[in-house]
């Protein structure tokens, strides 16, 4: 199964990797450069997936996660965090504001999409690899 995966990233090299490792093995990708823009994305295109930087302008990660996981609309859509805070601390704090998983960077181009489909095959039924 293809999957439509929303990346909320305002670093251009790591949204350009994430598109690429991602449309390589398959998936569609719809991107923004700010929380406020994913949040607005995540509500109207529903994806099956998100992908989200915690460092970002106008609104943060934690901020998109809060919203996210508080409307029953987009609550079940797997929402995972890809940050350079990989300290224990950070990655509770991304648990706490609703983050269901999280990806450490720098993104490892061999391990990127394989970390990605996991949390897809969490939420349906079969293989997600066509
Ligand atoms: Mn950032």
């Amino acid at each position: 199964m293809k999957s439509r995966i929303l990346i909320i990233e305002d670093n251009p090299a790591n949204l350009e990797l994430m598109r690429y490792l991602l449309n390589a093995f398959g998936h569609a990708t719809v991107e923004t450069v700010d929380g406020e823009a994913g949040l607005g994305r995540a509500r109207s295109d529903r994806p099956d997936l998100i992908l989200c930087d915690i460092a970002l302008p106008k609104l943060d990660g934690y901020g998109v996660a809060a919203a996210l996981k508080a409307d029953p609309a987009s609550r079940n859509i797997p929402l995972i965090a890809v940050s350079a805070s990989a300290m224990m601390s950070d990655r509770q704090r991304a648990v706490d504001a609703g983050f269901d998983g999280f990806i450490t960077k720098p993104i490892d181009p061999e391990s990127f999409v394989a970390s990605v489909e996991t949390y897809l095959r969490d939420v349906t039924s079969g293989d997600t690899r066509t």
